[in-house]
C-alpha cells in the first residue's frame, strides 16, 4: 500500500506493556502509529524501532493525558504527522490499590484523571477528527476489574466501568456515520502493572483464572487489531474480555 494510503492509528501508552504490544502489532498490519508515553523515553524508543521494522512511520510524543490541554495538542500533533486518523486506542492506564478505607483522595483522583478522564479527552478530540473523516475505530482498553469488580481496586473498577459506560454511549453517538467505538476488557496479563504483584497474590488471582495462566500482552493487541480492522465493521459498543474465562 503506498504510504499516503495507509491508516493512521493513535496509540495512549505505547511505550510499555500492551500499549507497546499494540503498536507493534497494528504496524505489523500496515498502519502508521503515533502513541504518546508519560516518561518512559527510552522504552518509547524501544516501541518506535519495534515499529518501524515493518516498513511503517512511527512517532512517539510525550504528552501526559491526564489534562485536558495535552490531550488536546496531542490529537493535533498526531492529525499532523499522520494527516488523518483512522484508528484510537486508549490504554494508557495507572492503578493505585487500596482498601477503601485507606484511599486518599489522590489515590482516587489519579487513577480518574488518567484512566477515565484521559479516555474521555481522547476521544472527544477523535469524534472531532473522526466525524469530519466519516470514518474510524475507536478502541477502549477498560478491565475485567469494570466488569466484575475487584476487593482493593475501587478507583480502578470506578475509571474501568466508566470506560465501558462511556464506550456504549460513544457508540451510540457515532454510529450513523460509520465510526464504531468498542471496549476490550483484559484480565490478568504480564506487564510491568502485574509485575508489581507478590507471587502470592499472582497464585491467588490464578486460581480464579479457568486458564490457569496469565495472558501475554500480545493477546490484547490480536483483538485489538480485529476491532481495528475491516472484519469488525459491524460491531460497535461491545465489551469483548481476553481473560482466560476469568470474568465468566
Ligand atoms: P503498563 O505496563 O504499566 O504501561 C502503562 C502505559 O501507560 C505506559 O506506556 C505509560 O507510560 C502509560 N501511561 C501511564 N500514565 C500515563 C499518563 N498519565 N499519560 C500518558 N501515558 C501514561 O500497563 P499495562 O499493563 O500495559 O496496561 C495497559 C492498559 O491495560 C491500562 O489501561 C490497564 O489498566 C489495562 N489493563 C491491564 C491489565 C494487566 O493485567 N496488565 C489488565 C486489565 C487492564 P510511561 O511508561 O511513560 O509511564
Amino acid at each position: 500500500m503506498s504510504v499516503d494510503k495507509r491508516k493512521v492509528a493513535l496509540v495512549t501508552g505505547g511505550s510499555r506493556g500492551i500499549g507497546r504490544a499494540v503498536c507493534e502489532r497494528l504496524a505489523a498490519e500496515g498502519m502508521d502509529i503515533i502513541f504518546n508515553y508519560n516518561n518512559g523515553e527510552q522504552a518509547a524508543e524501544e516501541t518506535l524501532a519495534l515499529c518501524k521494522k515493518h516498513g511503517v512511520n512511527a512517532f512517539g510524543i510525550k504528552a501526559d493525558i491526564s489534562g485536558s490541554e495535552a490531550c488536546s495538542r496531542l490529537a493535533a500533533q498526531a492529525l499532523e504527522l499522520g494527516g488523518r486518523l483512522d484508528v484510537l486506542v486508549n490504554n494508557a492506564g495507572i492503578t493505585r490499590d487500596g482498601l477503601i478505607i485507606r484511599m486518599s483522595d489522590e489515590d482516587l483522583n489519579a487513577v480518574i484523571d488518567t484512566n477515565l478522564k484521559g479516555a474521555f479527552y481522547m476521544m472527544r478530540e477523535a469524534s472531532k477528527i473522526m466525524l469530519k473523516q466519516k470514518s474510524g475505530r475507536i478502541i477502549n482498553i477498560s478491565s475485567v476489574v469494570g466488569v466484575i469488580g475487584n476487593a482493593g481496586q475501587v478507583n480502578y473498577a470506578a475509571s474501568k466501568a466508566g470506560v465501558i459506560g462511556m464506550t456504549k454511549s460513544l457508540a451510540r453517538e457515532l454510529a450513523s456515520r460509520k465510526i464504531t467505538v468498542n471496549a476490550v476488557a483484559p484480565g490478568m496479563i504480564e506487564t510491568d502493572m502485574t509485575g508489581c504483584l507478590s507471587e502470592a497474590a499472582k497464585a491467588k488471582i490464578l486460581d480464579s483464572i479457568p486458564f490457569k495462566e496469565m495472558g501475554c500482552a500480545a493477546d490484547v493487541a490480536g483483538l485489538v487489531a480485529f476491532l481495528a480492522g475491516e472484519d469488525s465493521r459491524y460491531i460497535t459498543g461491545q465489551v469483548i474480555c481476553v481473560d482466560g474465562g476469568m470474568a465468566i
